[in-house]
């Protein structure tokens, strides 16, 4: 495209930078202005609405396509580029133009993409923002192995996994990706060629999703290893416990190679690596954390209407993004979860304390983020401002914490860190007023340092300086008409009568002969009119320095921040769990290891917030092993089985996060794993129907839930036929109900009323429903939930009340009435079926579908066997044979 064109000298500048960053959108700086050029501005255009122009020169022959943005509003236009998924290079003018020989110098100086940046205007303050690397290895013949490496580029955090996984299941590493939603994923040039499978399931998850690849031999496990122990100054990996994690080294080496080159600064903030211990957490898989809305709605992905939303009350983006990973990260040791339920109940009785915190955080900025900035030298005077005003409440918070008394409290209180020395670093130095560019001084306070005070003084003060020297030469040379006068040609000067003019000192020099008047320059006068010129100019650069150096030893306490930060957001998560507590009468819950689940009055968090206080109706809860592991929960819709189901899960995970539950009281057993599959939606971003998705959540809690896991099924089977979804249904309830022999808690709402009967033949197996009341063929919803199987469904006048026109649901009507006529007999014989195989504890195989038996019974209670001959015998044993045949065919 190029090569036709005749080029000039900055167009040939601009290509061969072009050509290191062909990924990227090169924003080139031209004066005030980033210009774009070529397929670059054509793509910058359109996405950020602007002016696609052309430029022509004379030497050119071609019309090149070009676009510009100016430089002082660059962030959002960047934030408008990275948010579409785009990747940037941001090209400087190194040199001053002044003293540039031909073309002004320039570079790349830091290349922005979705997972890489520090800007809060392209950052969500309240959610962290993962890059991620992926290598792929084999495990053994039949398995693979994932190793995931995620930096959070803002904060520092840098955390390494692996999954292993059959080739064919790939959604086991979807989840661990999905966890922490990254929002670019660097995969090596070979595994982007052979794991097309993977690339596609991520792109379908994580919306705008930005693929960057890389070469093959930055995942070579000794180059990584080797990048990994260069970066941390350290000899091997086994401080930070990821020894063994050879996949995952791989994927983390090749991250801080691809951070190395496109921040091309400091990355001193990252400091430690860390596993995400999966097994000290309760496992909650994507699907999942979906259906439970965790951190987003299922529809529209929103953060309002979430259980994150419900419980945010932090002051804090610090406290909100630590909150999100609590709430994706449940805990699974007793002794962490209760330490913070303790501290939150100290802070739920003793509000002062609460409310003190609360409001000190609250004048607390993103220290996290504005010190990542500062390391990595994007940092301006705001974010220093912003540091030193959060700084300035920590004495205070420090002095509160040391009042509390839970053993969370005194342990944060025993290594917080106030750091004094800091904000008195920053008082001392940085201006309240300070503006944003660094280049327009302003940023140093008088009193910081001795020279630029002087600069200081001698632009204020410059014309008092020159004429206290007036008054100085007066009195020295005793010439008391010798005044001070300045001119363009020759600047200050001394003027005295030409009387005079003989009398002055002798090392006046003679400039000026006027009619009536001499005028002279001293060296002193010049060497102050000097200064005074030049203030302005070395008062920038000796700021700029001092506010460099600043941010520097900044950066060398970058780990203290880090940490202090990391405390305050527990502080304010334990706050902000409390005044939920205090605000929606939340209590806190008791935390068992014997296996049961019991709530009494518990309520569904988010519903309860949207509905007019005291409007939702509690409902009690009991799961154990013995007598109460399954519960079959029938009852028409809209009656509140999903609700009951879903606040179950959602109580379990609060009492592991350490939050207290919306309940009367509750007693929660540790669980290992959360399951869930909920209702019945297309998954068409997947590309996946309805049941394909229903029957590989099911396969996934068939094949990973223990006896310690919690599943919640809702309305299994409903994605096929009847008796498809019946048998599929029945045989999921058989299978966990004698899973490892033990079986599992397992909450089962459904519409097939047939499946009620195998209560009948287990202990561990419990019939509930939503109780309704019926008046003259309307019913209302009571929303309790109460013991034995409901009746019927009531489906018919649920549409009713949904508006289905009148003569549709007198239609209606008389066909069911049919149908039930035509299917009752099928539906007893299931039951009577089921009683004859008695009441074992263990469901075993079953007919599910028992043919008719009545002709034949019939047939066997109408003989007297002592009465008739055995040439009678032989032939009722023929006609029932013929009645079994003629039965089997029928069916
Ligand atoms: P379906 O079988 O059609 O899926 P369902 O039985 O699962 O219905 P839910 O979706 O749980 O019913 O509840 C329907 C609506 O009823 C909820 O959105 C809520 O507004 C209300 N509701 C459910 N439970 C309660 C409750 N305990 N107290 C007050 N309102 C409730």
């Amino acid at each position: 495209m190029h090569t036709s064109l005749k080029l000039t000298p900055m167009l040939r500048q601009y290509l061969e930078i072009k050509e290191q960053h062909p990924d990227a959108i090169l924003m080139y700086r031209m004066g005030d202005f980033y210009e774009m050029f070529f397929d670059d501005a054509v793509l910058a255009a359109k996405e950020l609405g602007i002016t696609l122009t052309s430029r022509s020169h004379k030497e050119e022959t071609n019309k090149i396509p070009m676009c510009g943005v100016p430089f002082h509003a660059v962030t959002g236009y960047l934030g408008k580029l990275i948010k579409a998924g785009h990747r940037v290079a941001l090209c400087e003018q190194v040199e001053d133009p002044r003293e540039a020989k031909g073309i002004v110098k320039r570079e790349v100086v830091r290349v922005v993409s979705p997972g890489v940046t520090t800007d809060d205007q392209i950052l969500d303050e309240k959610t962290d923002c993962y890059v991620c690397a992926l290598a792929i290895g084999k495990k053994s013949k039949e398995e693979l192995i994932a190793g995931l490496a995620f930096v959070d580029i803002s904060t520092g955090r840098f955390q390494i996994s692996e999954v292993v996984y059959p080739p064919g299941n790939p959604e086991l590493v979807a989840d661990e990706i999905t966890l922490l939603k990254p929002a670019e994923i660097l995969l090596s040039q070979s595994d982007t060629e052979q794991r097309q499978d993977l690339v596609d399931l991520f792109s379908a998850q994580v919306e705008q999703l930005c693929f960057t690849v890389r070469p093959d031999y930055h995942f070579d496990g000794v180059t990584a290893r080797n990048t990994l122990t260069e970066h941390f100054r350290t000899t091997n990996l086994a401080g930070f416990g990821c020894e063994t994690y050879t996949n995952g080294i791989r994927a983390a080496g090749a991250l801080i190679q691809y951070l190395r080159e496109t921040q091309k600064s400091d990355l001193s903030h990252i400091r430690q690596i860390s596993p995400l211990h999966q097994d000290t957490y309760l496992i909650i898989d994507d699907a999942s954390r979906r259906n439970l809305e965790l951190t987003e709605t299922l529809i529209g992905g929103r953060r309002a209407g979430s259980l994150l939303e419900c419980l945010d009350l932090t002051v804090t983006s610090m406290g909100a993004r630590l909150l999100r990973r609590w709430l994706l990260f449940p805990l699974r040791d007793p002794d962490a979860i209760q330490a913070r339920l303790a501290a939150v109940e100290e802070l739920l009785n003793k509000s002062e304390t609460r409310k003190i915190f609360r409001t000190l955080l609250d004048s607390v900025y993103d220290i996290e983020r504005l010190c990542s900035r500062l390391v990595l030298g994007h940092g301006n005077a705001r974010d220093m401002s912003a540091v030193k005003l959060s700084l300035r409440e920590l004495p205070a918070l420090q002095h509160e914490l040391g009042s509390c008394q839970a053993p969370l409290f005194k342990s944060l209180n025993v290594s917080f860190d106030p750091l004094i020395d800091l904000h008195a670093l920053l008082d001392r130095a940085i201006r309240d007023d300070a503006p944003i560019s660094l280049r327009e001084g302003r940023l140093i306070k008088e009193g910081y340092h001795a020279e630029l005070d002087h600069l200081i003084t001698l632009l204020r003060d410059g014309k008092k300086l020159i004429l206290a020297l007036e008054q100085t030469e007066r009195e020295k040379s005793g010439l008391a008409k010798l005044k001070v006068g300045y001119n363009k040609v020759f600047g200050y000067y001394f003027e005295v009568s030409r009387s005079q003019a003989e009398d002055v000192p002798d090392y006046f020099i003679r400039k000026q002969t006027l009619v009536n008047a001499e005028r002279f320059i001293t060296p002193e006068l010049k060497e102050l009119e000097n200064d005074i010129a030049t203030a302005q100019e070395r008062r920038l650069e000796l700021e700029y320095a001092l506010f460099a150096d600043i941010r520097t030893q900044f950066a060398t306490h970058n780990q203290r921040l880090l940490t202090t930060a990391g405390q305050l957001a527990t502080i304010d998560i334990l706050a902000s769990f409390a005044e939920s507590a205090a605000r929606h009468r939340y209590q806190r819950p008791a935390i068992n290891t014997k296996g049961y689940i019991r709530i009494t009055e518990g309520r569904h968090p988010v519903i309860e917030q949207t509905l007019e206080p005291g409007r939702f109706v509690p409902n009690d809860m009991h799961l154990d092993q013995q007598t109460s592991q399954l519960l079959i929960i029938t009852g028409p819709n809209m009656a509140g089985k999903s609700t009951v189901l879903r606040q179950t899960a959602l109580i379990a995970l609060m009492a592991h996060v350490g939050c207290f539950v919306p309940a009367d009281s509750a007693d929660i057993c540790i669980v290992d794993r959360i399951f869930t599959r909920v209702g019945a939606m297309d998954d068409l971003r997947r590309g996946q129907s309805t049941f394909m998705v229903e029957m590989n959540e099911t396969a996934n809690i068939l094949n990973n839930a223990t006896e310690n896991s919690l599943v919640i099924l809702d309305e299994i089977g409903r994605g096929t036929s009847t008796h498809d979804g019946l048998a599929i249904a029945w045989a999921v309830v058989e299978e966990l109900a004698q899973k490892n022999t033990v079986g599992i808690k397992t909450l089962f709402a459904t519409h097939y009323h047939e499946m009620t009967v195998l209560a009948t033949n287990s202990k561990k197996i419990c019939n509930y429903s939503i109780a309704v009341s019926e008046q003259e063929g309307t019913i209302r919803f009571l929303h309790k939930l109460v013991s034995g199987a409901a009746d019927r469904s009531y489906g018919i006048q649920v549409a009713s009340l949904a508006g289905v026109p009148p003569h549709v649901i007198a239609r209606a009507q008389e066909l069911l009435t049919a149908i039930e006529k035509k299917e009752g007999r099928s539906f007893r014989s299931i039951q009577s079926s089921l009683k004859k195989q008695g009441g074992a504890d263990t469901p075993r195989q079953m007919s599910l579908f028992a043919y008719d038996a009545g002709p034949l019974v019939r047939l066997l209670s109408s003989i007297e066997p002592d009465e008739i001959s055995p040439r009678e015998a032989l032939d009722i044993l023929y006609r029932a044979q013929h009645l079994l045949k003629f039965k089997h065919e029928k069916m």
